[in-house]
Order: structure tokens, then sequence, then C-alpha cells
């Protein structure tokens, strides 16, 4: 065991305390990270909440990380000491179902090993990236291309992800209009990747407020979903909604604005159902769908299509002292539009 340092949460409302905690040794196939950056994910909130479900405390949360390679185990080949690396939502998978095989072991049949929040394959509880260092396995790790810092990688390893694999999943392309609900974390990144993709992108915000920015991101159009005209003039417009919500919405209101044969994806995951009418489906042979993360495969290509078109997130600094501030304001949907934690500030 080595120890690394961490915040913690104790307890659903509880404020972030600093703790020491306990890291694997390396075994053949592991790395040691000292870890630099970690963003702050909505679903570090919904998790240490236990708004999904039950949560063991101290909980870790942290799954956008982004460090070095501090020490790597007997057998590893993929990666080198101080080599710049991420990891994102799991650390481990079965290896050897049909889903694993194909690169996508999100969707692993006997359950992915979430980087925080599960138990790994030594029966450990896993703690995530507000801490020091981890310790992962290699084939778990991906490499961060050097335009890329290390700062702005983090987001990547979540917020990134979670939205370029379904954008190429659905074929985002030139010639598609896609709608991005919600500008946030993962919205404002769905925005910079289905324009790169050539898609004609709108966004669908509470209000106007973040407008500018919306359209300096890559939209060609922004609506507020507060006003019901909106429902209105869009009625059957999009071939492809990506809804990045974190909380409840009137989901039928959202599908009839799709137009026929076009998908709703929800990458949102708030606790509580979303109801849908299947007349907002089968008058238009729509689709209402979801996606987890992407793969680590598809995680590196996406990291190399960043930095091919220099894509990075829009990002906010913070010290580890300004955690629980930094998780208010994600509350209140006023973040712009990705806290990072300065992990050299624990
Ligand atoms: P975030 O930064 O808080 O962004 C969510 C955005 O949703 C907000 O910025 C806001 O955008 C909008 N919003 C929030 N509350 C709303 C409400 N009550 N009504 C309408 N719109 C509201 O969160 P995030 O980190 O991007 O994560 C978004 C969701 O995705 C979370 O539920 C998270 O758990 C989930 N997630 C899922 C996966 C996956 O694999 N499927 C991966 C990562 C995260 P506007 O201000 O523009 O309205
Ligand atoms: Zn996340
Ligand atoms: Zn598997």
């Amino acid at each position: 065991m080595s120890t690394a340092q961490a915040k913690v949460v104790y307890g659903a409302d509880q404020p972030f305390q600093s703790a020491e905690i306990q890291r694997r040794e390396l075994h053949p196939h592991d790395v040691l990270i000292e870890i630099k950056y970690a963003g702050i994910c909505h679903s570090d909130i919904h998790s240490a909440k236990g708004e999904w479900g039950p949560v063991q405390y101290p909980f870790v949360p942290g799954h956008e990380i982004a460090g070095v390679v501090a020490a790597v185990g007997s057998e590893v080949t993929k990666h080198t000491i101080g080599d710049r690396v991420g990891v994102g939502c799991m650390v481990d998978s079965c290896g050897k179902c049909i889903h694993c095989h194909d690169g996508e072991e999100q969707y692993c049949l006997e359950g992915m090993t979430g980087t925080y929040g599960s138990v790994d394959r030594y029966g450990q509880y896993t703690q995530g990236g507000y801490s020091s260092h981890i310790v992962v396995t290699e084939d778990f790790i991906v490499k961060i291309p050097d335009n890329i810092s290390l700062e702005a990688a983090a987001p990547l390893l979540c917020a990134g992800i979670t939205t370029y694999s379904p954008l190429r999943h659905w074929d985002a392309a030139s010639g598609k209009k896609v709608a991005v609900v919600g500008l946030g974390g993962l919205g404002h990144m769905a925005v910079k990747f289905a324009h790169a993709m050539g898609a004609e992108v709108t966004v669908l915000s509470q209000s106007l407020k973040k407008k500018e920015d919306g359209l300096k991101l890559g939209a060609s159009a922004y609506y507020a979903t507060s006003d019901a005209e909106t429902f209105k003039q869009l009625a059957g417009s999009f071939d492809l909604i990506i809804n990045t919500v974190s909380a409840q919405l009137d989901m039928n209101a959202y599908l009839s604005l799709l137009a026929v044969d076009g998908t709703l994806v929800n990458v949102g995951a708030p606790a509580e159902p979303l109801p849908v009418q299947v007349f907002s489906l089968i008058g238009k042979r729509r689709s209402f769908a979801g996606s987890s993360i992407g793969g680590i495969r598809e995680t590196q290509e996406m990291l190399d299509f960043c930095a091919e078109h220099g894509i990075t997130p829009e990002i906010e600094v913070i010290s580890a002292d300004r955690i629980d501030e930094a998780w208010e304001r994600v509350l209140n949907s006023d973040v712009k539009y990705r806290f990072v934690i300065d992990i050299s500030t624990l």
C-alpha cells in the first residue's frame, strides 16, 4: 500500500475534508500516476450525495484525471515514467466479454469498475481523482497529446468522451442538424465537437444568458427553453438532440423537436425518471436513446481529434479549498464551463 493525499466527503451533505487514503501496491500491469489536475463533473455530485444509489463513505470523487506516470509495474509496456496520461470514469473491466473485445469496456457484461464508488478486482473500494496519486491498470490509461495542457485535458476524460461518443455513433456530420440541451461541462464540449464534425449546431439553454458564448463555441443558433415559443418554432427540426441536463425535463417537449427518424440521446443522468409518451415517438419514427461515456480506444481517438482540431474545454482552475464552492456553483448552473482542481494545492 502507498498513501495519497485526498479531498474526502464523509456524508451526503458534508463539506470536503483533507485526508490520507491508501492506494494498492503495483501489480505487474499497474501504473502509479501523480495526479496534476482533476475536473469536477456533475456525476461527482450526484454520486457523493447518494442520488444514484447508496454510497460508501469516506468517498473521494473525481474521474477526469490528468497527470504524469510516477512508477510502473514489472510488466507494463504501454506507459513509462514521465508520460503525460489521463484516466476517465473506469479503471478496469473483465477484458473477456464481447464489449471489452470491441473496445467498449463501458458496456462490459460483468460491469466496468468505476474510478470511484466501485469495488475493484482486488476487493478494494475505488477512490477517485480528487487526490494526489492513483494506481490504474495500464489498459485504462490514455496518452495526452503534447499540444494539450494537462489542465485542459482533464475534462476531456469524461465531459469530452461522453459527448464525442454519441456524436460519432449517431453520425453528427455535415448536413445534420444537431441540438445540444444544457450548456454546462458536457454541453459546451458537445457544441465544440458537433461543430468540428461539420454539423449545424443549435443550443437549447434555460435562458439566453450564455448566448454569446454558445455562438463562439460553434453554435449557429441559440434558444431559451424557458420561452414556449422556442418549442413551436423548432418543432420537427433536428436529426439529433444530445440532452446533457442533470435535472428532470419534459422529454415529450424535447422529442417534439426531432425530425422524422431523429434521435434524442440522453447523456444527462438525473435520478428521477423521464416519462415518455409513445406518441412522441411513433408519429415520426423517433428514437429516445442513452449513451455511457466511451471506450478506451475511442477516448484516445477523441484526445487525438482534439489535438488535431485545436479543441480544448473552457476551464476555470481552482485550488482544492474551493471545491465546496465550485460544487454549489455547478448546482446553480453557474460554471463556465468546467471547474478543474489544481491538485498541487491539496
Ligand atoms: P453541468 O456542468 O452542471 O451542466 C448541466 C447543464 O444542464 C447546466 O449547465 C444547465 O445548462 C442545464 N441545467 C441544469 N439544471 C437544469 C434544470 N433544472 N433545467 C434545465 N436545464 C438545467 O453538468 P455536467 O457535468 O455537464 O453533467 C451533465 C449531466 O450528465 C449530469 O447529470 C451528469 O451526471 C451526466 N453525465 C453522464 C455521463 C454519461 O456517461 N452518460 C457522463 C458524464 C456526466 P443551461 O444553463 O445552459 O440551461
Ligand atoms: Zn463525469
Ligand atoms: Zn467485459
